[in-house]
């Protein structure tokens, strides 16, 4: 799902989480002001352009640099699309899915006893591993939308003692209105969360490799690997048995396929290198024919 690498040192990066910080400040600030009194049709919103220009920066960043102009979760190439900046946690309201599809809206208790619907996690608005350019056929409609499935409640303001705090990955944000609540970075939450939905943004890690919990299979089918609930939702939510996009795979995976044999004609001793080539990173739907040409190598050599 990733092909490109991060690097979070570079200067573009570096520059921009100082103004998304500042951001983030003020979006926590704009969300604590509405808790005093919070009428749903005064919620914060995030139209403003000076705030979506901050995510607008990251994305195309993100879009030519790591994910080499394809669609994140899909692997659909962008041409003729300029991606959505699609927040992986969602930043203005939040849809819980259960295993069998029933969705519901999480409620959260605030620390001075009121109760309120999940306000969505504002606070990540503008967090460079939180942003992932999608198309708008992943991000709208049938796509995943404002859905984020975990297997643990969708955390909010949490209450740390000090031994918590200091055991956290990262460095949380403390509320102004609450002493003594936090609102917690992605790594903490995909801890205490454990999210259902692979994050591109973090295929290194075993919870969201997407070979661990996705299967391609010929005719460019894609299912969960041993009943994976990562998996399962993942294909759900990002629509991944979309039938144009499942024919849109069978097509690469069965060009890169002649390719393969053409390849191999001219050159009987091709080897796993010459493989990997087509289904290079940049390719769409490379994970789709890496797995299917592996599967054909496994049958001809297995003759
Ligand atoms: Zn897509």
């Amino acid at each position: 799902m990733r092909p490109g690498t991060l690097n979070v040192r570079s200067p573009f990066l570096v520059a921009w989480k100082q103004t998304a910080h500042t951001a983030t400040l003020d979006a926590i600030t704009e969300f604590e002001d509405w808790l005093e009194d919070p009428k749903p049709d005064t919620k914060p919103d995030f139209k403003a352009s000076s705030k979506t220009k901050v995510w607008t920066e990251l994305k195309h960043h993100l879009f030519e640099e790591v994910f080499l102009q394809k669609c994140a979760y899909c692997e659909t190439r962008g041409v003729g699309f300029y991606p959505d900046a699609e927040h992986y946690r969602p930043k203005a309201s939040v849809v819980n899915v259960s295993d069998s599809g029933g969705r519901s809206k999480p409620r959260c208790a605030l620390p001075d006893g009121r109760t309120i619907d999940h306000p969505g996690y504002f606070w990540l608005a503008f967090h460079w591993r939180n942003l992932v350019p999608s198309c708008k056929t992943c991000n709208t409609g049938a796509g995943k939308g404002t859905q984020f499935p975990t297997s643990k409640p969708n955390e909010f303001l949490v209450a740390l003692s000090n031994a918590e705090l200091a055991a956290l990955h990262e460095v949380p944000i403390e509320s102004t209105r609450f002493a003594g609540h936090y609102y917690l970075g992605p790594e903490d939450l995909d801890e205490r969360e454990e999210a259902l939905l692979l994050n591109p943004l973090n295929p290194k890690e075993k919870q969201h490799e997407p070979l661990a919990h996705l299967v391609f299979g010929v005719r460019g089918i894609v299912t969960a690997r041993d009943n994976s609930r990562r998996g399962l939702h993942s294909i759900r939510t990002y629509n991944l048995k979309y039938e144009l996009l499942r024919q849109a795979r069978q097509e690469a995976q069965e060009n890169a396929w002649r390719q393969y044999g053409m390849d191999l004609a001219m050159d009987t001793s091709l080897t796993g290198v010459d493989r990997a080539k087509l289904s290079s990173g940049d390719r769409p739907y490379s994970e789709a024919i890496r797995q299917f040409i592996d599967e054909g190598r496994r049958i001809q050599f297995s003759r």
